[in-house]
Order: structure tokens, then sequence, then C-alpha cells
């Protein structure tokens, strides 16, 4: 359940009327919120007086929730914004990981060329193998921070776990929490305390409604900024490395309030097959897209084969254009 308080109560009343029912206090839409867990069917007789407007719920989706605010949040990334009515598909574009000060400032100059705002790159590289290139770690972070000085983009970067979570957030303008460490909590609560804004990637055996509660803990700690990715399910098939969910992204557009990302590039698995892919993710008219490129696909470190070269990512934003064109929205 989630209540509205009156506006006449302050946040450490507030704080003590939730103690009273056992429920968590939180800020949303600028009020003192109250949520308890899906049990709660009523509100409590002992605060009854405080109340000025509740919502039941028969699941821990909630402030995520379209029965609780049915517009579609917006979240701003510098002076970019995802989601809410604009009609954008913001393109996000780069290489899996930061390799050198060089590649990054390739890639940098291809968005910029572009008329693009959006620069991703790990830095701390989940790997199922350790002996596989881990990834840059800090020093990677600070040449995406000099990216940002020198170019005014804004760049997204990965969480890889809680033990460098602070340096994440202080040099990201966008928190990514990978597929692998969606079910960390440490991590989400870290994303909570913050208002960065998070991309949460949704683990490839989640449930849609694993996937949103993972973004629940990151509202009702306190940050707004929350975006769900999708990026593949692992299903029987071999020939492609994920299956695209798009069932899912129907799913949510419908039952949730936030901004929408897709990657096809970590679904596909394989350069041939993100173009078309891109095409019909923009077609659902969604937020963001997330493309991985690399200015030599072959020789990078991390994801190689999914990865399109430079010429290819900007015959991409050709090809989406007309697409998003079709739908109402525009590329951004
Ligand atoms: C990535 O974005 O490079 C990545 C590792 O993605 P995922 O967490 O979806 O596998
Ligand atoms: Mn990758």
């Amino acid at each position: 359940m989630i209540i509205h308080l009156k506006d006449n109560i302050n946040a450490e009343q507030a704080a003590g009327i939730a103690e009273k029912i056992n429920a968590f206090h939180t800020v949303s839409q600028g009020k003192n919120v109250l949520i308890s867990g899906s049990g709660m069917k009523d509100v409590p007789n002992a605060i009854e007086a405080h109340v000025d407007q509740f919502w039941v719920f028969d699941n821990d989706i909630q402030l995520a929730s379209r029965e609780y605010q049915d517009e579609k949040r917006e979240v701003k990334i510098g002076d970019v914004t995802i989601g809410g009515h604009q009609n954008a598909t913001l393109l996000i574009g780069g290489p899996c990981s930061v390799e050198s000060e060089d590649q990054i400032r390739d890639a940098a100059q291809l968005l910029v060329g572009m008329g693009l705002t959006t620069l991703r790159g790990g830095c701390y590289k989940p790997r199922t193998s350790p002996y596989s290139f881990q990834g840059l770690g800090l020093e990677g972070l600070h040449l995406l921070a000099k990216m940002r000085e020198e170019f005014g983009l804004n760049v997204i970067t990965e969480a890889r776990d809680a033990t460098h979570i602070h340096e994440v957030i202080e040099h990201s303008d966008v928190i990514q929490v990978g597929a692998k460490a969606m079910y960390d909590q440490g991590i989400l609560r870290a994303c909570a305390k913050t208002q960065k804004p998070v991309l949460i990637k949704r683990g490839f055996g989640t449930t849609l409604k694993e996937f949103v509660q993972a973004a629940e803990f990151v509202l009702s700690g306190g940050n707004e900024n929350v975006i769900l990715c999708e990026r593949g399910l692992r299903t029987f098939e071999t020939n492609t490395r994920f299956t695209l969910d798009l069932c899912g992204v129907a799913w949510l557009q419908e039952h949730t309030n936030l901004p929408i990302v897709l990657d096809p590039s970590h679904a596909m698995g394989y350069s041939y097959g993100v173009p078309v892919l891109a095409k019909a993710c923009v077609a659902m008219g969604i937020d963001g897209l997330l493309i991985e490129a690399h200015r030599n696909p072959s020789v990078a470190k991390s994801d190689a084969s999914q990865q399109l070269n430079h010429s290819e990512f900007k015959q991409l934003l050709d090809q989406i254009r007309p697409v998003a064109e079709s739908v109402g929205y525009k590329i951004i």
C-alpha cells in the first residue's frame, strides 16, 4: 500500500507515523509517503487522520506502477530528458569496454559528430571468466570523465559490485546496473541514496516482476530517477546470444511508469542482427536504445562479435530515424 500523508505533516512526523504501522517512509512526487507490503489492504485506524490519499496493491510493484502514477516518469540526464511525454528515443552508443584514451575519444567524436549526447563504456566488466579483460576500473572512469569534459557528453557506465559503487556514482551521469548485478542489494541500496539516474538491466533469468521490484528498491529508497533496460533472456535457443523479450517490453509499457531502454546488441550477440532488431525496438515507441559500437570490433577486448563499427553505427541512425518517425517519435 502507498499512503500519501497530508501536507501539514513534516518528514520527522512522517517517519514516526511509519514506525507506528511498520511501514517504510520515503518522499515521492514531493510528498511524504508511507509504503507497506502488498499484505496491507486497509489504512490502519491509528493513522487515518493523517492520510490524504492511498493506493492498495496486490503485489509489490507499487511506486513503479501505472495505478500509482499513470504518467511516464521523466528522468533528467544532464540537459537531456529520457521518458515523459516527449516521444523521443535517446540513442546511447559507445564500446562495450573503455580500453584506452584514444579508443574512447574516437567513440566520443563519433557521437558528437552525429549530434548524439550519451556515451556508454564499461570500466568494471562483469565477465563470465576471470581470465577475460576485466575493464580499466578507476582509470577508465577518469577517461570517461575526461570525455565528458572535452565533449560535453553524458556518460553511462556500469557498477559491477558494491566495492566501487561510490566511484561510479561520482564519475558517471547514469549508473548502469548490469544484468548480472541486478540482484545486488548493495548496489541497489547505494543507487537509492544518490539522485543520479540509474539504468537497471534485466537479468537474463529474471521475471518481469522481479525486474520491476529491483527498480522499487531504488525508488522507495529515495531515488526516483530509474530507467529499465531489456537486454534479452536466456532461452533454449543457442544460435543467438539471448532472446530479446519484446512481449516483456509491451508489458512494462502497459504496467509501469518507468522509461524503457532496449539493448539489442547484447540480446543478439552478433553485429549482423543489431540494425534490424534496432528498427523493431524503435517501432515499439521506446525511450532509449543502447547500441554497442567500437572503432575496430575485431580487436575489441569484450563483446567483439556484437559491436558495430563506426560506419555501421552511423548507418543505423539513418535506418532507425524513419521508423521512429513512423510511430511519431524522434531519435535524440
Ligand atoms: C554491457 O552493457 O556491456 C553489459 C555487460 O551488459 P549486460 O549486463 O546486459 O550483460
Ligand atoms: Mn557488452
